[in-house]
């Protein structure tokens, strides 16, 4: 396997006017800029499907792996969290995320999981994590249940909008229904669901279930307004799964609004462009290892 792209921001399409911004040594560089007022969006990679979105003091995590085992390991060997990593790499991207308000997942398979159950615990303790029935199970055993926040009864559809769950003043969310594509020789690994607690820690990838999949809008509020507008898909797969229903996109107003930016996790080039990318983008930005 190979990365599909760096430990920065990777690629925007263009068109995109949006008061992004990249980090970098000396400081945030704007990316593009406007129709948003106020706040510029700051969008760091950390990785596989790891992102931190940040506009002002409001701050969104997608599940990060840092551990990133070998191909033979998650075949034969157990796969754990490498706890001096995940450390060493938030302090060499020179990241906090002391002030994440939401973790997102959008399915349990161990290259988005492995990791945050410990990121949770170490780094970012205030945050709640959004995630299906079947990864609540999953993690069940780490004693994190007060900040779980399992999605799959809020979730709408492209032809029904689902139910926001808010996190604060400044952030709401929803899950929406999607799928997870094949991701090895047309056959999709690790998949089924899980329906009650996991007495301990998972040990292998197998263990790692998908359970239901899911993609979710985001919304960054300003005085009850949308103010900038994210869709976040960590399996991305064909059109209508993860697909945002019309009424919740246009006619533009306080409530309504286009996506600004597309964050979608492919398994292969092939899948960047999506057509979830083409119907909402803004801006596209793609992650996650390829085969
Ligand atoms: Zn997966």
């Amino acid at each position: 396997m190979r990365r599909l792209v760096g430990l920065a921001l990777p690629l925007l399409a263009v068109g995109c006017s949006l008061p992004l911004t990249r980090p970098a040594p000396g400081g945030p560089i704007p990316v593009a800029c406007c129709s948003v007022s106020g706040a510029p969006v700051e969008i760091t990679y950390l990785g596989i499907g790891g992102w931190v979105i940040r506009r002002g003091d409001v701050v969104l995590l997608t599940a990060p792996l840092f551990s990133d085992p070998s191909l033979l390991r998650t075949g034969l060997d157990e796969v754990a969290p490498d706890t001096a990593r995940i450390d060493g790499m938030l302090d060499t991207l020179g990241v906090d995320l002391g002030d994440v308000s939401a973790i997102l997942s959008g399915h349990g398979h161990y290259d988005h999981l492995v990791d945050v159950p410990f990121v949770i615990t170490r780094h970012a303790p205030g945050a709640r994590f959004l995630l299906n029935r079947t990864s609540a199970h999953q993690i069940a055993a780490w004693g994190l249940e007060d900040r779980l926040v399992v999605v799959d009864d809020s979730a709408g559809d492209a032809r029904t909008a689902g139910r926001w769950i808010q996190v604060g003043d400044g952030l709401r969310v929803m899950p929406l229904h999607s799928a997870h594509a094949p991701q090895f020789a047309g056959n999709l690994l690790f998949h089924g669901r899980g329906d009650r607690d996991m007495a301990r820690r998972s040990r292998t990838a197998a263990e790692w279930l998908d359970g239901e999949s899911f993609a979710y809008l985001v919304d960054f509020l300003e005085g009850g307004r949308v103010v900038f507008r994210l869709y976040y898909q960590d399996a991305v797969a064909e059109a209508p799964a993860g697909f945002v229903a019309d009424s919740l996109l246009w006619p533009e107003g306080p409530d309504r609004r286009r996506v600004d930016v597309a964050i979608l996790v492919p398994s292969t080039y092939a899948e960047v462009r999506s057509r979830a990318a083409r119907t909402y983008g803004g801006a596209t930005v793609s992650g996650h290892r390829a085969s």
